[in-house]
């Protein structure tokens, strides 16, 4: 790069000074900096906003020739390339959305070594003519972002990071640093060897996020209970609401705008014109609330996003971590917020068994659910149980979180259990399944005309849990279910079956230990600090 030659090469620490005017490099940015400008190889492993583009960018200005840099966002290379532009950096990207003489001018600017950085879509490389032109110019650096894409583990895989491994083949000089936010061992030795970086420093930054305060609240009425939030914790904040579905981030965006909060919806069934335009506002403008599906929010740099708002369970642990990690960039308290219910268990139970896929694919999508069963059960410290998830051990309780604020109580389950579990049998047994609801009517000793039409009055269960209110029992449910002591069919009704694991409670050979469901008004954090 040529942009401050007047000169010698100028230092790392001169480039950050001069052209991003920060002081200093952060965390473990100098020593990785350090590495790729003499040549080295990288894997970065830094939580979303720890600094993960200057472990390219300043080294792309430090090195003779063009940093290159992978990167699945499309969308969002233009904004890159004008913030760069901004602090004088010459940068450009090549993607699918390019006219034929843009593409041109960039290709030139490329050849005549006049850009710091080129940004390029994965899929560029597997054409021809894009890894000729890389050789006929000089490549200073291989930038690999959002490097969990190329796990088939992960939540985020693109096929195009496989044959990623190329770089190295073809320019083995040319030193490779790959970046992510995700962090489990898994991801990281696939990373490591899928994009043949044995020979690189492994460079693995703490996950904690201490100014996020994580919250998980049974679900209720979410979208009362979000608009409850919003109002008397975050009025006039900018944040990120996420929803499962296309419909219900229409619906919620909508219900929000009725109730004076300027929500805008993101997701990828709107027009591209759309989507750019409402993630162009809630860039630009302040305290507006994105309503999104998971398509939003991967490489937004917004840093004073104060709340990551979820009402539906995330499919894993990693896609809660990354999604709530939008939060409180610029290190100021945020509030992570999750709506967690019944009928997410049972749906996403489903969503698993009726998934395209072979049964080792069904079993990691179990695996990734069951953890985030067990974060939104946990009776400790939320903050500890996902640090020692991201393989960090030993934190202390952060006394931040909604369990430190307000320790729920757990309690010996294991008979309520055996009475629903019994339930289902003697039900099982007349060669019948129902759902939630009406397991508890039974349980309660309701008379509905539903339990009378069907005779359930004489099961030996009716009646026998009325020592429970409807919402205890659901929790009850709700918790066998994440815990699969009790299961669910794939039928699309919620009906519940007995798992292998019922026998052992059904012969009192496990006891069940439960999270008492406390109550439902969120606190405020503003009251407490007080
Ligand atoms: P990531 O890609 O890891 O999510 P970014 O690279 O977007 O994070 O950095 C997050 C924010 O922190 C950005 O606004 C960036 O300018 C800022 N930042 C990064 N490194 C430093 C530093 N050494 N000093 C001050 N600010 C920094
Ligand atoms: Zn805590």
């Amino acid at each position: 790069a040529t942009l401050l030659d007047d000169g010698p090469a100028p230092s790392a620490l001169e480039v950050l000074r001069r052209v991003w005017g920060y002081d200093e490099f952060r965390g473990d940015q100098a020593e990785i900096i350090d590495t790729v400008v003499a040549g080295g190889d990288a894997l970065v492993l830094m939580p979303t906003g720890g600094g993960k583009s200057l472990c390219y960018q300043v080294p792309a200005l430090v090195r003779p020739g063009t940093g290159v840099v992978v990167s699945p966002l499309i969308a969002l290379m233009q904004d890159q390339v004008d913030a760069l532009s901004a602090l004088g950096v010459r940068a450009g990207f090549l993607n699918s959305t390019q006219q034929p003489h843009e593409r041109r001018a960039v290709e030139q600017a490329y050849l005549s070594g006049e850009l710091d950085l080129l940004y390029l879509a994965p899929e560029r490389l597997r054409v021809r003519e894009t890894v000729e032109l890389l050789d006929q110019g000089r490549v200073a650096l291989f930038a690999i972002d959002e490097a969990h894409c190329v796990s088939q583990w992960g939540h985020d895989f693109r096929p195009d990071y496989l044959q990623l491994s190329m770089l190295h083949e073809r320019w083995p000089e040319v030193p490779r640093v790959a970046l992510t936010a995700t962090a489990t061992e898994a991801t990281h030795a696939e990373i490591a060897e899928r994009l043949q970086l044995r020979e690189a420093r492994h460079f693995v930054a703490s996950f904690d996020r201490p100014n996020i305060q994580y919250r998980i609240a049974p679900k209720d009425n979410p979208r009362a209970q979000l608009l409850h939030l919003l109002r008397t914790e975050h009025p006039g904040d900018a944040g990120i609401v996420y929803c499962l579905s296309r419909a219900s981030v229409e619906q919620t965006a909508a219900y929000l705008v009725d109730q004076g909060i300027p929500a805008l919806p993101y997701h990828a069934g709107l027009d591209r014109q759309v989507r750019a335009r409402n993630q162009a506002r809630f860039l630009r403008e302040d305290g507006v609330v994105m309503v999104a599906t998971i398509a939003f929010g991967m490489g937004i740099d917004k840093p004073d996003v104060r709340f990551v708002a979820h009402l539906d369970l995330p499919k894993s642990v990693e896609g809660y971590y990354q999604e709530t990690g939008r939060a409180g960039r610029d290190g100021l308290p945020s509030t992570a917020w999750l709506a967690y219910g019944l009928a997410d268990v049972v749906q996403q139970r489903r969503m698993i068994d009726t998934s395209d896929g072979d049964a080792a694919h069904r079993r990691r999508l179990t695996q990734h659910l069951d953890a985030m069963l067990a974060l939104c059960e946990t009776v400790s410290c939320r903050r500890v149980q996902l640090l020692n998830y991201f393989g960090q051990s030993g934190a202390e309780a952060c006394g931040n979180c909604d369990t430190c604020l307000s320790p729920p109580e757990s309690w010996d389950g294991t008979v309520p259990a055996q009475k629903l579990l019994s339930t289902v049998v003697r039900l099982e047994q007349r060669g019948q399944r129902y759902g939630v609801g009406h397991l508890v009517d039974i349980l309660r000793g309701k008379s509905t005309p539903r339990v009378q039409q069907l005779g359930h009055a004489s099961l030996s269960t009716f009646g026998v849990g009325a020592d429970l209110s409807d919402g205890e029992w659901r929790g009850v449910v709700r918790q066998l279910l994440a815990a699969e002591l009790l299961g669910v069919d794939t039928d699309g009704y919620g009906t519940l079956r007995l798992a292998p694991a019922s026998a052992e409670v059904l012969r009192g050979e496990r006891e069940v230990r439960l999270r008492r469901e406390v109550e439902k008004a969120p606190r405020s954090r503003g009251a407490r600090e007080e």
